[in-house]
């Protein structure tokens, strides 16, 4: 059986790429390998995608479902006997509803397409995390990405409304609700958001938009201890009267690796402080919005929460202050980082971290520790760089000393990224038996053959 040619019959001649081509595509954007695949498919619609995986179904081919390939877990890695899924020529906003303030795109439009589309009628689609020019909605929902603004719109899941799935044997599910409310049954779509390609294949997306932001006020602060940091994201939350949009939090070693030679960011304010936030406000009034944004940071720094602050006078301070939180490739630069994204709860961290520290010299050479993230959603991103030579012994040791450590009051193993192959062994520290029980139980209702992105979370 050749599969690219049996594939073209269903979806065209340039629908299909054969296993040599495949072969010279990357597997990603942060990845030094290339792709591998038995064929990859490139269905035009719905109807197309159901074909396939018809096909794949009556001849037990597994399918790797992908979109932008910006993930960072192996949540889209095939196998070279696989058949690769990509929904890269479903590109089609189809709706943009003004008054219900809804998208209704296919899977393979990217995020800041769709985010530049809706801001020419005065609204906001607010996912947004740094691979936006090249991440897809369809993938930010199959994976239910996280990123900046979660602290004020949530996660992927609370952006969705409908969705259109194709299941493994091919058959549609066609749940594209475009209303806000609509209690009726079990709400199917949260089956596929966040579940990684494993459960069915999202072709179109029913998504809520909000009315667009038109101001924005930020400020990079300086904090002398942790327990100050969660009175400042308090002190914000309740300042601000529902604008706070972000609360991003740096440790020390970070800020200094993102505001030092080679980076290429300045330090707005001293290096010398334990802990930096980063706080930003969106609102819709400028002359009010400033006023109660200084007026917040005023009584903070009366209250004795803050030690030293740079606030933000134009778009430009605002850019330069989220290009420090976004630099993360800094420490990519030093070696080989070992990454991790988990969330506890805020008055776990400050033990956690300072665990952390402790016993990392023990059980490594020599190496470098940063922490930082999305504070205020109980996020942190933790990046332990080592020699490259000694990153395969040493990944296994850190991994054990961070997911133990958030094993003892059940943390989250991962806050946004997803489980993809990278976090699948340790799944156990933050799901119970019974909840991974009812997991097994749902992907072999839906998928009795083990077709659709075989061996990933689960
Ligand atoms: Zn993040």
């Amino acid at each position: 059986m050749n599969i690219a040619e049996e594939l073209r019959a269903l979806v065209g001649p340039s629908g299909v790429l054969e296993a040599a081509d495949v072969a010279t595509r990357s597997a990603g954007v942060w990845r030094a390998d290339n792709l591998k695949a038995a064929a990859l498919v490139r269905p035009c619609s719905t109807a197309e995608v159901a074909k396939v995986l018809q096909w794949c179904h009556t001849h037990k081919v597994a399918v790797v479902t992908q979109g932008g390939l910006t993930g960072l877990v192996h949540g889209a890695d095939a196998q070279s006997h696989e058949l690769i899924l990509s929904l890269e020529r479903m590109r089609n906003i189809e709706v943009i509803d003004p008054l219900q303030r809804t998208a209704t795109v296919q899977a393979g439009v990217t995020l800041q397409t769709l985010q530049e589309a809706v801001e020419q009628h005065g609204l906001a689609f607010p996912l947004d995390l740094g691979a936006r020019g090249t991440a897809t909605l369809g993938g930010n929902a199959a994976t239910n990405a996280g990123g900046n603004r979660v602290i004020r719109y949530g996660m992927t899941r609370d952006m969705v409304l409908g969705l259109e799935v194709v299941l493994a044997d091919g058959s549609v599910v066609s749940s594209l609700n475009t209303l806000l409310k609509n209690n009726t049954g079990y709400d199917l779509k949260q089956l596929f958001i966040g579940s990684e390609g494993t459960l069915g294949v999202i072709t179109r997306l029913v998504l809520r938009l909000r009315e667009k932001p038109t101001t924005r006020n930020m400020a990079l602060v300086g904090l002398d201890s942790f327990a100050n940091v969660a009175h400042f994201l308090k002190h914000m939350d309740r300042s601000l009267g529902g604008t706070l949009s972000a609360f991003e939090v740096m440790w020390q070693s970070f800020y200094r690796l993102v505001t030092s030679p080679p980076a290429k960011g300045k330090p707005p304010i001293a290096q010398d402080y334990p802990f930096y936030a980063l706080v930003e406000s969106q609102g819709a009034d400028s002359a009010l919005d400033s006023q109660r944004f200084n007026a917040a940071l005023e009584s903070a720094f009366e209250a004795g929460i803050l030690a030293d602050a740079a606030i933000s006078q134009s778009e430009a301070d605002c850019h330069a202050f989220w290009s420090l939180r976004d630099d993360v490739e800094q420490v990519m630069h030093l070696g080989a980082p070992i990454v991790f994204d988990i969330s506890l709860p805020i008055a776990e961290m400050e033990t956690f971290a300072a665990g952390l520290k402790s016993a990392l010299p023990g059980l490594l050479g020599k190496h470098q520790l940063f922490i930082f993230g999305h504070l205020g959603d109980g996020n942190l991103h933790v990046a332990v760089v080592v020699e490259p030579q000694a990153y395969l012994t040493a990944r296994p040791v850190v991994e054990a000393q961070v997911y133990g450590a958030l094993a003892a009051f059940r943390g989250s193993v991962s806050a946004e990224h997803g489980i993809g192959l990278e976090k699948k062994p340790y799944l156990s520290v933050s799901r119970s038996d019974s909840e991974l029980a009812l997991m097994r139980t749902l992907k072999q209702a839906l998928d009795p053959l083990n077709l659709l992105n075989p061996g990933k979370i689960i």
